[in-house]
Protein backbone atom coordinates (compact mmCIF):
# COMPACT_ATOMS: atom_id res chain seq x y z
CA UNK A 1 0.00 0.00 0.00
CA UNK A 2 1.58 3.17 -0.97
CA UNK A 3 -0.48 6.72 -0.15
CA UNK A 4 0.38 10.30 -1.44
CA UNK A 5 -0.18 12.44 1.24
CA UNK A 6 -1.19 16.38 0.44
CA UNK A 7 -2.08 19.37 2.68
CA UNK A 8 -2.86 22.66 3.13
CA UNK A 9 -3.28 23.93 -0.78
CA UNK A 10 -5.28 27.27 0.13
CA UNK A 11 -5.95 27.60 -3.33
CA UNK A 12 -2.92 27.70 -5.02
CA UNK A 13 -3.56 25.80 -8.44
CA UNK A 14 -0.50 25.80 -10.12
CA UNK A 15 1.23 24.28 -6.81
CA UNK A 16 -1.28 22.09 -6.93
CA UNK A 17 -1.10 21.09 -10.17
CA UNK A 18 2.57 20.02 -10.03
CA UNK A 19 2.01 17.93 -7.25
CA UNK A 20 -1.10 15.69 -8.68
CA UNK A 21 1.15 15.29 -11.84
CA UNK A 22 4.19 14.51 -9.68
CA UNK A 23 2.00 11.60 -7.62
CA UNK A 24 0.57 10.70 -10.94
CA UNK A 25 3.89 9.72 -12.22
CA UNK A 26 4.66 7.70 -8.84
CA UNK A 27 1.41 5.76 -9.48
CA UNK A 28 0.36 5.39 -5.50
CA UNK A 29 -2.51 3.26 -4.40
CA UNK A 30 -4.22 6.09 -2.50
CA UNK A 31 -4.20 10.10 -2.21
CA UNK A 32 -5.17 11.32 1.27
CA UNK A 33 -5.21 15.15 1.53
CA UNK A 34 -5.17 16.70 5.33
CA UNK A 35 -7.15 19.73 4.49
CA UNK A 36 -6.77 23.67 4.30
CA UNK A 37 -8.11 23.52 0.35
CA UNK A 38 -9.48 27.07 0.25
CA UNK A 39 -8.13 30.24 2.32
CA UNK A 40 -5.40 32.83 1.11
CA UNK A 41 -5.42 31.84 -2.65
CA UNK A 42 -7.44 33.30 -5.62
CA UNK A 43 -8.62 29.77 -6.58
CA UNK A 44 -10.28 28.03 -4.27
CA UNK A 45 -13.18 26.34 -6.38
CA UNK A 46 -10.66 25.08 -8.97
CA UNK A 47 -8.72 23.27 -6.28
CA UNK A 48 -11.71 22.12 -4.04
CA UNK A 49 -13.27 20.59 -7.28
CA UNK A 50 -9.68 19.02 -8.34
CA UNK A 51 -8.99 17.18 -5.20
CA UNK A 52 -12.80 16.11 -4.57
CA UNK A 53 -11.71 14.03 -8.28
CA UNK A 54 -8.19 12.83 -7.25
CA UNK A 55 -8.47 12.17 -3.30
CA UNK A 56 -9.50 8.79 -1.93
CA UNK A 57 -9.97 10.58 1.91
CA UNK A 58 -10.02 14.22 2.61
CA UNK A 59 -10.47 16.22 5.61
CA UNK A 60 -11.24 20.04 6.05
CA UNK A 61 -9.20 22.36 8.03
CA UNK A 62 -9.77 25.72 9.87
CA UNK A 63 -9.19 27.76 6.78
CA UNK A 64 -12.55 25.72 4.85
CA UNK A 65 -14.48 25.85 8.17
CA UNK A 66 -13.80 29.44 8.43
CA UNK A 67 -14.58 29.88 4.68
CA UNK A 68 -17.72 27.82 5.42
CA UNK A 69 -18.57 30.34 8.07
CA UNK A 70 -19.30 27.05 10.26
CA UNK A 71 -20.53 27.50 13.38
CA UNK A 72 -17.79 27.65 16.27
CA UNK A 73 -15.11 28.25 13.67
CA UNK A 74 -14.56 32.26 14.17
CA UNK A 75 -12.75 34.82 11.93
CA UNK A 76 -11.50 36.27 15.32
CA UNK A 77 -8.82 33.11 15.87
CA UNK A 78 -7.27 34.36 12.18
CA UNK A 79 -4.50 37.83 11.85
CA UNK A 80 -5.82 40.64 9.55
CA UNK A 81 -4.67 39.87 6.00
CA UNK A 82 -5.83 35.51 6.83
CA UNK A 83 -9.36 36.96 7.79
CA UNK A 84 -9.45 39.40 5.04
CA UNK A 85 -8.63 36.54 2.26
CA UNK A 86 -10.96 34.52 4.22
CA UNK A 87 -13.83 36.99 3.89
CA UNK A 88 -12.96 36.94 0.34
CA UNK A 89 -13.23 33.48 -0.21
CA UNK A 90 -16.51 33.20 1.44
CA UNK A 91 -17.86 35.57 -0.95
CA UNK A 92 -16.04 33.42 -3.82
CA UNK A 93 -17.12 29.85 -2.97
CA UNK A 94 -19.68 28.20 -4.94
CA UNK A 95 -22.86 25.94 -3.82
CA UNK A 96 -20.64 22.42 -5.50
CA UNK A 97 -17.34 24.10 -3.15
CA UNK A 98 -20.01 24.58 0.09
CA UNK A 99 -21.68 20.76 0.06
CA UNK A 100 -18.15 19.37 -0.86
CA UNK A 101 -16.09 21.02 2.47
CA UNK A 102 -19.55 20.58 4.45
CA UNK A 103 -19.37 16.68 3.78
CA UNK A 104 -15.84 16.82 5.31
CA UNK A 105 -14.11 15.97 8.65
CA UNK A 106 -11.01 17.29 10.32
CA UNK A 107 -9.76 13.36 10.82
CA UNK A 108 -10.08 10.39 9.67
CA UNK A 109 -8.46 6.45 9.99
CA UNK A 110 -6.68 4.63 7.17
CA UNK A 111 -5.14 1.49 6.92
CA UNK A 112 -3.92 1.78 10.66
CA UNK A 113 -2.90 5.34 10.19
CA UNK A 114 -4.27 7.87 11.79
CA UNK A 115 -5.07 11.38 9.82
CA UNK A 116 -5.71 14.71 11.47
CA UNK A 117 -5.66 18.45 10.31
CA UNK A 118 -3.65 19.61 12.55
CA UNK A 119 -3.32 17.29 15.40
CA UNK A 120 -4.87 14.16 17.18
CA UNK A 121 -5.85 16.41 20.76
CA UNK A 122 -7.28 18.99 18.47
CA UNK A 123 -7.89 17.97 14.99
CA UNK A 124 -8.84 22.24 13.49
CA UNK A 125 -6.35 24.13 15.47
CA UNK A 126 -3.35 22.64 17.49
CA UNK A 127 0.40 22.92 15.98
CA UNK A 128 2.80 20.25 15.69
CA UNK A 129 5.89 22.39 16.08
CA UNK A 130 7.59 21.51 19.21
CA UNK A 131 8.57 18.15 20.90
CA UNK A 132 5.73 19.03 23.64
CA UNK A 133 3.21 19.09 21.02
CA UNK A 134 4.03 16.10 19.48
CA UNK A 135 4.17 14.15 22.67
CA UNK A 136 0.98 14.93 23.60
CA UNK A 137 -0.26 13.87 19.55
CA UNK A 138 1.60 10.04 20.63
CA UNK A 139 -0.12 10.50 24.13
CA UNK A 140 -3.57 11.18 22.52
CA UNK A 141 -3.85 8.07 20.33
CA UNK A 142 -2.66 4.47 19.79
CA UNK A 143 -1.42 5.02 15.76
CA UNK A 144 1.82 3.74 15.59
CA UNK A 145 1.97 6.33 12.14
CA UNK A 146 0.11 9.86 12.86
CA UNK A 147 -0.33 12.20 9.91
CA UNK A 148 -1.22 15.99 10.57
CA UNK A 149 -0.69 19.69 8.29
CA UNK A 150 -1.63 22.65 9.28
CA UNK A 151 1.74 24.43 10.10
CA UNK A 152 3.32 24.20 6.56
CA UNK A 153 5.86 22.90 7.97
CA UNK A 154 7.41 19.80 6.62
CA UNK A 155 8.77 17.58 9.47
CA UNK A 156 8.82 14.17 10.99
CA UNK A 157 8.62 13.32 14.72
CA UNK A 158 9.51 9.92 16.25
CA UNK A 159 8.72 8.45 19.36
CA UNK A 160 11.34 5.05 19.91
CA UNK A 161 12.08 3.49 23.09
CA UNK A 162 10.54 6.20 25.32
CA UNK A 163 12.83 9.00 23.38
CA UNK A 164 11.23 11.44 20.94
CA UNK A 165 13.02 13.37 18.21
CA UNK A 166 11.08 16.20 16.10
CA UNK A 167 13.09 17.48 12.95
CA UNK A 168 12.16 19.28 10.07
CA UNK A 169 12.27 17.34 6.91
CA UNK A 170 13.57 19.26 4.07
CA UNK A 171 13.27 18.15 0.28
CA UNK A 172 14.13 14.38 -0.29
CA UNK A 173 14.38 13.43 3.25
CA UNK A 174 13.64 9.92 3.76
CA UNK A 175 12.80 7.95 6.89
CA UNK A 176 12.36 4.21 7.51
CA UNK A 177 9.36 3.93 9.75
CA UNK A 178 10.33 1.56 12.26
CA UNK A 179 8.85 3.19 15.18
CA UNK A 180 6.20 5.55 16.30
CA UNK A 181 6.51 8.34 13.69
CA UNK A 182 4.13 11.68 13.41
CA UNK A 183 4.67 13.53 9.66
CA UNK A 184 3.91 16.52 8.36
CA UNK A 185 4.37 16.45 4.56
CA UNK A 186 4.25 20.40 4.19
CA UNK A 187 2.29 22.57 2.62
CA UNK A 188 1.18 22.61 -1.44
CA UNK A 189 0.29 25.95 -1.83
CA UNK A 190 1.82 28.10 1.05
CA UNK A 191 4.77 26.93 2.36
CA UNK A 192 6.40 28.11 5.77
CA UNK A 193 9.83 26.08 6.05
CA UNK A 194 12.36 28.74 3.99
CA UNK A 195 11.11 26.46 0.70
CA UNK A 196 8.88 28.06 -1.62
CA UNK A 197 8.39 24.78 -3.97
CA UNK A 198 5.09 22.70 -3.51
CA UNK A 199 5.37 19.52 -0.83
CA UNK A 200 3.87 16.73 -0.50
CA UNK A 201 4.66 12.97 0.73
CA UNK A 202 5.18 9.70 -0.16
CA UNK A 203 4.61 6.57 1.95
CA UNK A 204 4.86 2.94 1.34
CA UNK A 205 3.24 1.57 4.67
CA UNK A 206 4.13 -2.18 3.74
CA UNK A 207 7.95 -1.16 2.94
CA UNK A 208 8.03 0.95 5.82
CA UNK A 209 9.24 4.21 4.35
CA UNK A 210 8.17 7.82 3.89
CA UNK A 211 9.80 10.28 1.21
CA UNK A 212 9.35 13.85 1.36
CA UNK A 213 9.04 15.92 -1.88
CA UNK A 214 9.11 19.17 -3.12
CA UNK A 215 8.21 20.25 -6.83
CA UNK A 216 8.75 23.68 -8.34
CA UNK A 217 5.77 25.68 -9.28
CA UNK A 218 4.75 28.70 -11.11
CA UNK A 219 4.85 31.11 -7.86
CA UNK A 220 4.78 34.06 -10.05
CA UNK A 221 1.08 33.09 -12.05
CA UNK A 222 -0.63 32.54 -8.38
CA UNK A 223 1.21 35.92 -7.21
CA UNK A 224 -0.15 37.78 -9.98
CA UNK A 225 -3.73 36.48 -9.82
CA UNK A 226 -3.70 37.08 -6.16
CA UNK A 227 -2.77 40.78 -6.84
CA UNK A 228 -5.31 40.77 -9.54
CA UNK A 229 -8.01 39.17 -7.19
CA UNK A 230 -7.19 41.76 -4.54
CA UNK A 231 -6.40 39.86 -1.86
CA UNK A 232 -3.84 41.23 0.05
CA UNK A 233 -0.32 41.36 -1.00
CA UNK A 234 1.80 40.78 1.59
CA UNK A 235 0.00 37.19 1.17
CA UNK A 236 1.38 36.53 -2.52
CA UNK A 237 4.67 38.51 -1.81
CA UNK A 238 5.78 35.45 1.39
CA UNK A 239 5.34 32.76 -1.37
CA UNK A 240 8.07 33.76 -3.24
CA UNK A 241 10.13 33.13 0.25
CA UNK A 242 7.91 29.78 1.70
CA UNK A 243 7.59 32.04 4.71
ZN1 LIG B 1 -3.26 25.70 6.31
Amino acid sequence: MRAAVLSDIHGNLPALEVVLAAIAAARPDAVWCLGDLVGYGPWPNEVTALVRDQADVCLVGNHDLVALDAAGVGLDEFNREAAEAALWTRRELNDETRTFLHSLAPQASQNGTGLYHASPRDPVWEYVLSGEAAAGAFAAVPDSLILVGHSHVALASTLAGGRLSLDVAPAGTELELTARHLLNPGSVGQPRDGDPRAAWLMLDLEGRAARFERVDYDVRRTQDEMRARGLPSPLADRLAAGL
